[in-house]
């Protein structure tokens, strides 16, 4: 199996990880992953008879979302109002509760996460965005928040019935020709690396999407420093649900393959310190979980948050974030 050449560039590959679990969800079985010479583009090849949706039956998406209660909900609702509308909470609590982000700058990031990327990208409210493998479509909410049309779709059809029961909006098969110029932004969220044909998947949201309207992806970085450091350990690795793991040459390659032009930005920046830890518990786990990691989180942020910049500006951060035109 040493010979399989690169499915983005067609260069030479070697394996990278002979027997890779699903450390995450429990998936039986073991995967081979390769990595190409070229681009650093990491992937698994899918055997016969193989079904993703199989991988999925212990994953988030069917488990439910934890719901969030209490003050820490409160919290992060006010940030929100006030990161969408500009918004002031009106009692003195509510300032309170906002003021408290200041302090919680993890809370304050998964509250940006998806909102910033849609600011960066020029995205107004009024719009139609196709959240593209929305998973439990814990971000419709969200982007209808921005003002947004938002549509949903994934491979997982249970998935999308569950979406549809709740009376969100659904897309189930998006190279269907009433979807052709349809979108004006389409949100690959942490999904690109679940398709087992990427460059598919892109040619489909090409053709969805209106002139001059933006995909906007966000996937693991194949070439950050967490992956080096922790190898099979990594969370971006994700197997068998991550297939495709991309670096900014491969990102790049494939945009090119599938007629898209040159990203009007593509960064690397986030999730490293979160990443970090999830990885770190997974690899040792003498160190616990949850509460347990707490003070060690603590005492290493500053650090921790010092490579994470180094990280960035030397490519290798964890998370690469890209924005593209449909021109
Ligand atoms: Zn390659």
């Amino acid at each position: 199996m040493t010979d399989v050449s690169c499915p983005v560039c067609e260069g030479a590959s070697a394996i990278l990880y002979r027997e890779a679990k699903d450390l995450w969800f429990h998936s039986p079985g073991v995967w081979t992953y390769f990595e190409c010479t070229s681009c650093q583009h990491v992937w698994r090849p899918i055997e016969v008879g193989e079904n993703l949706v199989d991988y999925y039956k212990t994953y988030y998406t069917h488990t439910g979302a934890r719901k969030e209660k209490g003050w820490n909900c409160q919290s992060k609702d006010l940030y929100l109002n006030f990161l969408v509308e500009d918004a002031f909470p009106r009692t003195l609590r509510g300032l309170f509760l906002l003021a408290l982000m200041s302090l919680r700058p993890t809370a304050r990031s998964n509250v940006e996460n998806g909102i910033v990327e849609l600011r960066q990208a020029g995205v107004r409210a009024g719009e139609s965005l196709l959240d593209y493998g929305c998973g439990d479509g814990r971000f419709i909410n969200k982007w209808e928040r921005y003002g947004l049309q938002v549509s949903g779709y994934d491979f997982d059809s249970e998935v999308l019935a569950n979406l549809a029961a709740r009376g969100l909006r659904i897309v189930d098969d998006p190279s269907s020709v009433e979807f052709e110029n349809v979108f004006d932004v389409v949100y690959l969220n942490h999904s690109l690396e679940h398709f087992a044909e990427p460059e598919k998947e892109l040619s489909v949201i090409k053709k969805v999407l209106k002139h001059n309207g933006k995909l906007i992806c966000v996937t693991p970085n194949s070439a950050s420093w967490n992956h080096k450091l922790f190898s099979v350990h990594w969370r971006g690795l994700e197997a068998p649900r991550h297939i495709n793991i991309f670096s900014e040459t491969s990102l790049r390659t494939i945009l090119e393959n599938t007629g898209f032009s040159s990203p009007l930005s593509l960064s690397n920046g986030r999730g490293f310190e979160s990443v970090f830890w999830s990885s770190i518990v997974s690899k040792h786990q003498s160190l616990g979980s949850g509460s347990r990691v707490i003070p060690l989180r603590i005492m290493a942020a500053p650090i921790l948050h010092l490579t994470a910049r180094l990280a960035k500006s030397l490519g290798c951060g964890e998370e690469l974030v890209l924005v593209v035109t449909n021109e």
